[in-house]
């Protein structure tokens, strides 16, 4: 099936190639691409991927014939490891902000991977964002020793709600350059023919990043992801799966209407959770407290939080005041849907061990009390494990292991 030499490595494009349609082939597409997105055991595999352990191992044994997997022979489970051997492709992953692009890229058969970020985001204007997204993508993989020839999937966030039957773009923001009949997946793919492209909203991916490679490792059912930035999204994630919604809007939580008389958002709607706890709000009430006054208020939420760490009372006021409506917000969502695992992600989760008491306790008082009931393991709010890194890293992982047909 390959024509490489002895000792050369397979290349993963053919690997994934489709050679024909039969379900034994879909079959150990999946599972190539499940050990590609994380090495585990036949066990971690067939959570994965859903398919039996008999069908796992036949396949897991064909492709460590073939040298196309390695097991590890230590003890127990953990020793019985499957991953993979010598094969040369990179997966990509890109995670557009309003005021930055962050870039993961790593080699599909090994476990670093190498980020880059440029604080150049959609909110610039035109196409600027994209064509350095491009070159990011392009350095990225470089820097992994690989080449863009070799890139199998690139996943891509955006901060806009994407309709999961078409891609499109069903909502966003009118503070963003793109206009609504724009088609982000297709500029990508047009720069990158060769490759599958696979766009979502930037909250989902950063959920499913969180959920693969971080607080979710503990295994969870359903897990709420919050990113709070300068807007504020989230993802849910249900049995392993995002869950998106008809219009790829689930999870738009910074626009829960919370104050019907309140500051009109940049939504169009009134009193959204984004007008009162947003990060322009939060950096604008910090300006409001120093004005008049000889003290430089923080230009960006991450300076907000760097000086709310240090003491500064009135950015720890603004921040603590945040949690509490945070909490609120939360027990609405938790009411409805009673996830096992919140994770608080973006800048905010960054300031985690200033806020989670106060927004767990804010919780507990608004929403329903069986789900703090020590009787029956109650819900954990947590901060992200990610960081920052979350949406690229999910976009990564989330493309990778999508059975989609490379293009000739
Ligand atoms: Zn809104």
């Amino acid at each position: 099936m390959n024509d490489r030499g002895r000792d050369a490595p397979f290349d993963a494009r053919t690997l994934l190639t489709s050679r024909t349609d039969s379900l034994r082939e879909a079959n150990r597409r999946r599972i190539i691409r499940a050990v590609m997105v994380t090495p585990g055991t036949q066990v971690s595999i067939a959570r994965q991927t859903h398919l039996s352990q008999a069908t796992i191992s036949a396949v897991v044994n064909e492709l460590v014939q073939e040298g196309v997997f390695v097991v590890d022979s230590g003890e127990g489970e953990r020793g019985k490891r499957v991953r993979l051997g010598p094969v040369r492709g990179a997966a990509v992953g890109v995670e557009v902000n309003h005021s930055s692009v962050t870039v993961a890229a790593r080699p599909v058969g090994a476990a670093d991977v190498e980020y880059s970020t440029v604080e150049f985001g959609a909110d610039q204007s035109g196409n600027l964002w994209f064509r350095r997204a491009v070159r990011l993508i392009r350095e990225t993989v470089e820097r992994t020793g690989l080449t863009s020839d070799h890139i199998v999937s690139i996943g891509v966030g955006i901060p806009a709600a994407i309709d999961p039957r078409t891609s499109r773009i069903t909502q966003v923001s009118s503070s963003l350059g793109w206009n609504m009949t724009g088609d982000p997946r297709d500029q990508f793919q047009h720069e990158f023919s060769n490759v599958p492209v696979i766009v979502d909203n930037e909250a989902n991916l950063a959920a499913y990043g969180e959920y693969v490679h971080g607080v979710g490792l503990d295994g969870h059912e359903t897990m709420l992801y919050v990113k709070a930035s300068v807007g504020i999204g989230a993802g849910l994630i249900v049995g392993g799966l995002i869950f998106r919604g008809r219009h790829g809007i689930a999870g738009e939580m910074g626009h829960l209407a919370m104050d019907t008389d309140g500051t009109v958002c940049r939504c169009g709607n009134r009193g959204c959770l984004e007008t009162l706890i947003g990060g322009i709000r939060l950096l604008s009430q910090v300006r409001e407290a120093y004005a008049g006054y000889r003290i430089d208020s923080p230009q960006s939420l991450e300076s907000l939080i760097e000086r709310a760490k240090g003491g500064d009372p009135v950015c720890r006021r603004v921040l603590t005041d945040a949690a509490r409506v945070m909490g609120l917000a939360l027990a609405k969502v938790c009411n409805l849907l009673n996830p096992e695992i919140v994770v608080l992600g973006g800048e905010l989760g960054m300031a985690a061990d200033l806020l989670l008491t106060v927004i767990e306790d804010s919780m507990r008082l608004h929403a329903l009390r069986g789900m703090f009931d020590p009787e029956f393991a109650p819900v954990r709010v947590v901060g992200s494990e990610l960081g920052r890194q979350a949406g690229a890293r999910g976009a990564l992982s989330f493309a990778l292991q999508v059975d989609q047909t490379i293009p000739a």
